[in-house]
């Protein structure tokens, strides 16, 4: 049986103050919590602080991005490494953020995959399509795509401590959500695709839904039969509304 995960993707907001009301708004809220395993991942500059205040807490930490290297002349870069010793357990990995806005190409999101794991941390790998790629019927191809470039540095066997969130573009911070029924017919694919390769690698994986999930559309979503969870953005910076998803997923 898989737990359900709920993850909470920061993005690049909050400062000191709001980042400790945050945290602990969400620590407080946690006694309703009942089975769902629950993920933050702050702003690198902020994750010493939310790894000190979840103390104690059920409450697993994570980064939003990795760099492919492990030291070095990479400017601006946070290694694999550094996260796992400021507490990071999990790591998103091509965020479609930073496939469209940072060009990163399927080639160098599957190397900071393989980082992540190299150092210690689970990869939350994002994958999914855009509008037009859905609306040209190639979604499923896109998905794949995605998922081969990983397979293909790693291995299959890699999935199995690594989560993969399917994350449709055109539903990222648009307030659009996938129908259940699109979302469980792509995560399906995704499973059945893991599962020709690897059947135990494939029943094992969670997989999450990402793209303006809430409190009010969660259960619905989180209740499909391959559908393990969520990646939260907006939603996951109201304690109420990250804590009310939580409690959706079980
Ligand atoms: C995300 O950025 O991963 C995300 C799912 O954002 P939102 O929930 O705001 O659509």
């Amino acid at each position: 049986m898989r737990k359900p995960m709920v993850a909470g993707n920061w993005k690049m907001n909050g400062t000191s103050d709001s980042v400790k009301e945050l945290i602990a708004g969400i620590k407080e809220g946690m006694d309703s919590v009942n089975n769902a395993q629950v993920v933050v991942c702050p702003p690198a500059v902020f994750i010493p602080r939310v790894s000190g205040a979840i103390d104690g807490s059920a409450i697993q930490l994570g980064s939003q991005n990795v760099c492919d290297e492990d030291s070095g002349a990479f400017t601006g870069e946070v290694s694999g490494a550094m996260l796992k010793e400021i507490g990071c357990e999990y790591a998103i990995i091509g965020h479609s953020e930073r496939r469209a806005l940072y060009g990163e190409s399927d080639e160098l999101v599957a190397k900071r995959f393989a980082a992540a794991r190299r150092n210690g941390l689970k990869p939350i790998f994002c994958i999914g399509e855009t509008l037009q790629e859905r609306e040209s019927g190639v979604t499923n191809d896109v998905c794949s795509r995605q998922i081969d470039a990983v397979i293909a540095l790693e291995g299959v066997e890699a999935l199995a401590d690594s989560v993969i969130a399917y994350e449709p573009v055109w539903a990222i911070g648009t307030g659009k959500t996938a129908t259940p029924e699109q979302a469980q017919e792509v995560h399906a694919f995704i499973r059945g695709k893991i599962a020709a390769l690897n059947a135990d690698v494939a029943e094992g994986l969670q997989i999450l839904y990402g793209g303006s999930m809430n409190p009010a559309n969660a259960k619905e979503l989180i209740g499909q039969p391959d559908i393990d969870g969520g990646l939260i953005g907006g939603a996951s910076l109201k304690p109420a509304d990250f804590l009310a998803i939580c409690q959706a997923a079980g």
